[in-house]
């Protein structure tokens, strides 16, 4: 990871920390590893980017209603899913450094790190060639190029054929093969490579016997297919049809190093979509397109977004692609969409012995539906909108004088606090008439008063947490009933009747508008 990068990702954990964002749980007690809490502004985040989804998915597509399921489900629901058997890790420990590490991921990491190689020799190439430069032509040529591609591939098919055999030794050879070193130590002192298990275990009731043994779920989706029926029957759906929900998810991962980006406790936002078998894929197409546009909507660049296919598809599935989303410390998945076939339906079926079927009118049989599923971290997306606001900037204060400040550019919709009201000074009846407008705010939109400090000291703070507009109330106001409007990206003020102050914000910090542009 370049320094810059680091800084700038260490920069943001802090900032997270101090405005009230993120911290760490238990954080008295020295914190609990990657087990993370949401503050004031960051709960208020985290709600707004849940109805961004939500509405997204349940209000704007009539085929789609939603659910919440318990945490706790029936032991037989992991068997049935192969969580218990399958939903483990390949890890590896380094001797020297005693870090523990993914196999799969440094691995991952190293292919990763062939392909930038080739990228920079693509780059040192435009620059020498200048308008005359043929990308796909040097790709061909170069010498140097075509030996890290078939490197690339090389490692690739290993890594696959490891992956899918569950061959261990075959993973620890790569790494050995490939001299893969600990990224912190730089040693290459490996352990074997050992299956881990995901999944946290407690017991159900007071009897401490293996029969009472379960589990804490590792994904949302299994709530949704064990009430694939009730669903379908009580809301009276048709196929196609779809069913979402939020909620918590845990893994007991490995490595979880990167702040709320790999939490043990973390929350997901699912949904899966039942199809006829055979039109699984038409579907599949429909919801990739239809979650990039859900991301390029908030407006961060094209740029910073890119679909990864899984070279490795799970047994169960036929397609899969992440999004994935250029954070400071790389690309990397945000967002899955699996085509899963009728596997967990099917397994479910066979599991309970109950038949979880489909009557389709139209083709006069019944049959198990295939499915097609999106699931997003809600804690990685809170991640890429903190990562894509935090802005620092060297601005000139009210004064005249050069400052620097940080903002954060969170899209006005999502923004946890919508608008501050200040009185210019805390005399003068300048403190009532605010609180007036205040009062005027609150039922509509989340908005707070200050009233401490000076008026830029507030706007900075304003600024930091991402709150798109501040008004001040000042002796002007007394008279004609104005105030001052501040925007928080270009700094600029202008003085508007209050009468229209709810109106400029709502309609700037709309979700509906920006759900319209998802129609
Ligand atoms: P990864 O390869 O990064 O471990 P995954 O492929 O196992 O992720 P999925 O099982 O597809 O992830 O889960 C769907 C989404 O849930 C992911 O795209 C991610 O946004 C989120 N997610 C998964 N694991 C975690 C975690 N430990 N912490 C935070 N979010 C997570």
């Amino acid at each position: 990871m370049a320094t810059q990068t680091t800084d700038k990702f260490k920069k943001i954990i802090s900032h997270a920390k101090e405005y009230g964002f993120v911290f760490l749980s238990s954080e008295i007690y020295d914190g609990l590893g990657a087990v993370y809490d949401y503050g004031p502004y960051g709960v208020e985040l985290k709600n707004n980017i849940k109805e961004y989804w939500w509405k997204s998915m349940v209000y704007l597509h009539e085929n789609i209603v939603g659910l919440d399921s318990a945490i706790f489900m029936h032991p037989k629901v992991w068997e049935a899913s192969g969580h218990l058997s399958a939903f483990n890790d390949p890890l590896i420990d380094n001797k020297d450094s005693k870090k523990r590490y993914r196999a799969d991921v440094l691995i991952e990491d190293q292919i990763e790190k062939i392909r930038e190689k080739i990228n920079k020799e693509v780059k040192k190439a435009k620059k020498r060639f200048g308008d005359s430069f043929d990308e796909q032509k040097f790709i061909e040529t170069s010498q140097r190029v075509q030996k890290y591609l078939s490197q690339i591939e090389e490692i690739t098919k290993r890594f696959v054929a490891a992956m899918e055999n569950n061959d261990l030794k075959e993973l620890r050879q790569i790494i050995e093969d490939y001299e893969i070193t600990d990224p912190v130590s730089g040693s290459k002192n490996w352990t074997e490579v050992r299956q881990f298990n995901l999944m946290f275990e407690t017991k159900l009731g007071s009897v401490s016997d293996e029969a009472n043994s379960i589990y804490l779920r590792p994904e949302t989706a299994q709530g949704i297919f064990v009430n694939f029926l009730n669903v379908q029957k009580t809301a009276r759906m048709s196929l196609p049809f779809g069913i979402a929900q939020i909620g918590k998810a845990f893994r007991n991962e490995i490595v979880a190093r990167q702040f709320i980006f790999r939490m043990r406790e973390f929350e997901q936002m699912e949904m899966q979509f039942f199809v006829r078998p055979g039109e699984e894929l038409k579907w599949f197409e429909y919801w990739k397109e239809k979650r990039w546009n859900w991301h390029i909507n908030l407006g961060f660049g094209e740029e910073k977004y890119r679909f990864h296919k899984h070279d490795k598809l799970a047994h169960y599935a036929n397609a899969a692609y992440d999004i994935e989303y250029e954070f400071p410390f790389g690309f990397k998945e945000i967002e899955g969409i699996h085509s899963r076939t009728d596997y967990d339906l099917s397994q479910h079926q066979k599991f309970s012995g109950k038949k979880i079927q489909y009557f389709d009118n139209e083709l006069n049989k019944s049959y198990v539906p295939y499915v097609v599923e999106t699931s997003i971290g809600l804690d990685r997306t809170f991640l890429m909108i903190l990562s894509n606001s935090y802005t620092e900037e060297e601005i000139r204060n009210e004064k005249g004088q050069t400052e620097s400040r940080v903002v954060m550019k969170i899209p006005p919709a999502l923004a946890p606090v919508k608008i501050a009201v200040f009185p210019l000074v805390k005399k003068d009846g300048l403190p009532e008439k605010a609180k007036e407008i205040f009062k005027l705010l609150k039922p509509y939109v989340k908005v707070v008063y200050e009233e401490k400090d000076s008026i830029g000291r507030r706007y900075r703070r304003q600024d930091a947490i991402g709150t798109p507009y501040c008004i001040t109330v000042d002796h002007q106001t007394l008279e004609d009933e104005t105030v001052t409007i501040r925007d928080r990206d270009t700094m600029e003020q202008e003085r508007i009747p209050i009468t229209e102050v709810l109106d400029v914000v709502q309609k700037k910090t709309s979700m509906t508008e920006l759900l319209k542009n998802l129609l």
